[in-house]
């Protein structure tokens, strides 16, 4: 035996190491930090202590996507959440790290219905019959339909197979929808040229000026979306991101509009057993830390990260996954992340204000039954109700139903008896879920104000009566700035995953040329790159991302991208999208040229 081994021996003998230990402290609990951590704990050395600092005192794991029980132990999140069918890296973390079956804890995909604020527009039904590995398959429940997505290519499966309203959407309507397509193909998803160019002007003036589509399109189908999916106004929203969400979420594969609903609260289904499961790895998870210090250690070696009941932490490496209004927060007491050259444009952040309320109703005398698209099929919710939204348990609604406090605010309802198996065993109870996005003008109300407002709009939407209801219980979550803002200009702002020596990020609002990738997908996926970037720089051993990279284009996708780098070189344009070719009187008209 050599010198080394022996003295390695008695070492372990006297349980020392050799081995460098190094500590690293991942700020934040949601799908982020957890997902970084999670990747980090499976160093393949014992030669990494992880410990994450979470905020909330309440619950320590789910960030946006957490909730926890009121006084009477009912349920309650910032939100429902839903996972579209490309959440690869997301359902793998489900599956492989946390150890769970997705059809225990996930609904099948599961169709949505549209209202703009003159009411129905159009079902999404369930498209895709076959996946990527991963994600389970689904059939559209109507066979004609099932055979035709078949053959036809994303995004036409979609586009053409939606139930649209006549009233709402012409021919002529649908048919300038194909103006969208240059962009689409115009716009790489991960290619920084394109995102700057796109970052540049609105989603607003990219629709109706470049890409053609008719006016009643975009208020119809077009704005509504952006309403519920980037959470904002295609005038505040920038077209780099509504082109990558419209991608992502709808566009990208056949299929890719499909969503899974969790069968309760993500806390109790994934963040409890995920966190059992990073504690079984050696992890900390302290809740109830809120960070308002990180700087360098005095020996200029390695971090101290300092919460506000005092604790203090050094560590070899910081994660932040806070989320960009709050990392903008910190940074502002931070005179390290004041000089890390990689966070220097995060105050330009925005965030989105989201309002969820749950209301719990007295049940109608009667369930209604042979309801469609929920993981149930029958309801207690009032029968007008359920009747409106009979064809899916989701509800998803643009802004200006009710005027003027919801001018700019999109919203979810969700009948969460028919998604929940809790609540559908509930039989003192009906629940709702009205989710709004983008509001401000809603969030300093009280919440009897808030739930008086919310059903208003519930019946606004559905243009049904006004409810008369006998409301048990309630429970109002405000999530002020929270949500990642997608406005002109955010891409230009967005930080990478390194942000300087021994400081790093992740979430949804990191890099948006990394990966093709949107909300709990991008959480995740940044989470993972994060941990391997600081493995890397610290040597730690066996620490693997593993991501599964964005779906590739679809043929009929990459024969489009080609067409449009030829119109792009032949038009010489730059440093703007393409305009398609109706759109030329306008600008004419402007006297301006694109
Ligand atoms: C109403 C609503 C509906 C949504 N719907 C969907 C959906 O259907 N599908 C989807 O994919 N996504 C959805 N999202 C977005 C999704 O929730 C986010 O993309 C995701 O939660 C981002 O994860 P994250 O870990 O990056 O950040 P977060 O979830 O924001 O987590 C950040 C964590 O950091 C903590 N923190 C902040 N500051 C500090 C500090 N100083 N010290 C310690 N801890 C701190 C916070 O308490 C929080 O727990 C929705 C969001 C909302 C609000």
């Amino acid at each position: 035996m050599c010198a080394q081994h022996q003295l390695q021996l008695l070492l372990f003998l006297a349980g020392l190491s050799l081995t460098k230990s190094y500590s690293v402290v991942v700020i934040g609990g949601g799908w982020a930090g957890y997902s970084a951590s999670s990747t980090l704990a499976s160093s393949s050395g014992a030669d990494v202590e992880v410990t994450v600092l979470e905020a909330s005192p309440r619950n320590s794991g789910g960030g946006l996507a957490g909730g926890w029980r009121t006084a009477s132990g009912r349920p309650v999140e910032a939100g429902i959440h839903g996972f579209w069918r490309e959440y690869q890296n997301t359902f793998r973390v489900m599956r492989d790290e946390i150890g769970l079956d997705l059809d225990d804890v996930l609904s099948d995909f599961t169709p949505s219905v549209l209202f703009s604020k003159n009411g129905r527009v159009a079902t999404a039904p369930v498209l895709a019959t076959s996946t990527r590995k991963g994600s389970k398959s689904s059939k559209s429940s109507n066979p004609i339909l099932s055979s035709i997505s078949g053959s036809l290519p994303p995004p036409l499966d979609t586009a053409l197979l939606a139930d649209f309203d006549e009233k709402r959407l012409n021919l002529q309507d649908r048919i300038s929808a194909v103006g969208l397509l240059s962009g689409w193909a115009d716009f790489g998803q991960e290619d920084p040229d394109s995102w700057d160019r796109y970052d540049k002007i609105s989603a607003e003036e990219f629709f109706l000026d470049y890409g053609g589509v008719t006016p009643n399109l975009y208020a119809e189908l077009v704005s509504p979306m952006l309403h519920v999916l980037p959470m904002g106004p295609g005038s505040d929203i920038s077209a780099a991101a509504a082109l990558s969400c419209f991608h992502v979420f709808a566009l990208q594969t056949r299929g890719a509009f499909d969503v899974r609903w969790a069968k309760g609260s993500l806390s109790d289904l994934i963040f409890d057993p995920w966190r059992v499961k990073l504690e079984e790895k050696g992890v900390r998870v302290e809740g109830g830390k809120r960070v308002n210090g990180i700087e360098r250690a005095e020996d200029g070696d390695g971090m101290v990260v300092t919460a506000e009941d005092g604790s203090e932490y050094t560590a070899d490496a910081v994660i932040l996954a806070v989320g960009g209004t709050s990392a903008a927060k910190l940074k502002e007491g931070s005179k390290a992340l004041k000089e890390a050259e990689g966070a220097k444009r995060v105050e330009d952040l925005r965030g989105v204000t989201c309002v969820a309320t749950r209301i719990w109703l007295e049940p109608a005398p009667s369930p209604t039954t042979g309801l469609g698209g929920g993981a149930y099929s029958s309801t207690t919710l009032p029968k007008a109700v359920a009747r409106a939204m009979g064809e899916s348990p989701i509800a998803v609604v643009g802004a200006g139903v009710l005027l003027p406090e919801l001018e700019e605010t999109g919203f979810c309802i969700y009948d969460l008896q028919r998604m929940h198996a809790e609540q559908h065993m509930a039989e003192d109870t009906a629940c709702l879920e009205v989710d709004m996005y983008r509001a401000d003008g809603i969030v300093d109300m009280s919440d009897d104000e808030i739930v008086e407002l919310a059903l208003r709009a519930v019946s606004s939407a559905l243009k049904i009566d006004p409810l008369q209801v006998k409301v048990v219980d309630k429970a109002i979550v405000r999530a002020r700035n929270a949500v990642s803002h997608f406005n002109i200009g955010s891409a230009a702002a967005s930080p990478g995953i390194k942000w300087g020596r021994n400081v790093y990020a992740c979430g949804d609002y990191i890099d948006r040329q990394g990966h093709a990738s949107w909300s709990t997908e991008k959480a995740v996926v940044t989470g993972k790159q994060a941990a391997e970037r600081v493995a890397k720089d610290l040597g730690l051993k066996g620490v693997k991302a593993r991501v599964i990279p964005a779906a590739p284009d679809t043929p009929q996708l990459s024969n489009l991208r080609r067409l449009a780098k030829s119109i792009r070189r032949v038009s010489g344009a730059q440093r703007l999208p393409v305009p398609v070719p109706w759109t030329i009187g306008k600008w004419i008209g402007k006297g301006a040229r694109p």
